[in-house]
């Protein structure tokens, strides 16, 4: 690559491994980020900092600096909210304790879907999805691949639609960390909290305006703007919403995992001109730039 293409570096802050729903190992994930190309990798497992001991001594060997993330469950104004926690200490026991929370959380949340799936004549489903799980995090996205592994559904998309979201039979409501709590943990951590993929929650303008307001008065940072599952036009209308908010921008492919070819590392498009990237001040010990 020319010296050009170098001046920055390819930054993908969002991605999972097998600590919460990813289909690689933390040192798969970290091998093949830097096999495409990406500089600066932050995992962000749900709900989970598991993964990243291992991520780290992955990336320990290769040229690509690892930031410690995480994805967190958040459940604001009736709706579940992710909220991505950028460069932060995965000790800190404060948000330890919250994760854990959050686990205990899941894990009731998953027997109670098999429960559900077991009455809508779907047999076995909760211990499917454990056994699919490597992880301490059980997620629907295990749920997902057992239900297409039974011949439920041909892709995993199609489980979601027709078992796991609102008024399907799979679906479970419940609590996710308030968002104010979420944020409090991130920061508490010395990390940055970014709303992730904000194209994705279908809020209509003023909704997500509401959102933004109250993630930034309990001390939010950014939104992801440039996102794997936004479209060029989303990345436009959030790239302007952050500039009109004072909001940083982050970039990040969520990635999970080979299985899924519309997502792939090392290929997201750039910020938009105007933004201000969330990792302007950071210091990257093993940055040349
Ligand atoms: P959970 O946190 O266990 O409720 O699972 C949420 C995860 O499921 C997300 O992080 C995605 O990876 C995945 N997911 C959610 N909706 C869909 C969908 N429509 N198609 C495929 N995967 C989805
Ligand atoms: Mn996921
Ligand atoms: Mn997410
Ligand atoms: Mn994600």
């Amino acid at each position: 690559m020319g010296y050009n293409a170098r001046m920055s570096l390819q930054y993908d802050l969002h991605s999972h491994s097998q600590a919460s729903d990813g289909t690689l190992t933390a040192t798969g994930l970290i091998q093949r980020a830097c096999g495409a190309g990406v500089d600066v990798l932050a995992l962000t497992d749900h709900d989970s900092v598991d993964g990243l001991a291992e991520a780290r001594v992955a990336a320990d060997d290769l040229p690509l600096q690892l930031i410690a993330g995480v994805e967190i469950s958040v459940t604001w104004n009736n709706q579940t909210i992710h909220i991505l926690g950028l460069n932060l200490d995965p000790d800190n026991p404060d948000l330890r304790t919250g994760l854990t929370s959050l686990q205990t959380f899941r894990d009731w949340r998953a027997e109670e879907i098999g429960r559900r799936l077991d009455k809508a004549g779907i047999e076995g489903a909760y211990a499917g999805a454990r056994r699919l799980a490597s992880g301490r995090i059980v997620s629907r996205t295990h749920f997902a691949h057992f239900l297409v592994e039974q011949g439920r559904a041909r892709t995993v998309r199609d489980v979601f639609k027709k078992f796991l979201v609102r008024n399907k039979p799979g679906y479970v409501p419940g609590e996710w960390a308030p968002l104010d709590q979420a944020v409090g943990w991130i920061r508490g951590a010395g990390g940055v909290a970014v709303v992730a993929h904000p194209a994705r929650y279908g809020l209509t303008g003023s909704k997500l305006r509401r959102l933004l307001d109250d993630f930034k008065s309990c001390g939010g940072t950014a939104i992801e703007v440039v996102s794997g599952s936004h479209t060029a036009d989303d990345v436009h209308r959030m790239a302007g919403i952050a500039r009109s908010l004072d909001l940083k921008a982050s970039r990040g492919s969520d990635y999970h995992g080979p299985e899924n070819p519309w997502i792939e590392l090392g290929r997201l498009a750039i910020l938009p001109d105007g933004c201000v990237p969330v990792w302007d001040d950071w210091q990257l010990p093993n940055s040349t730039h």
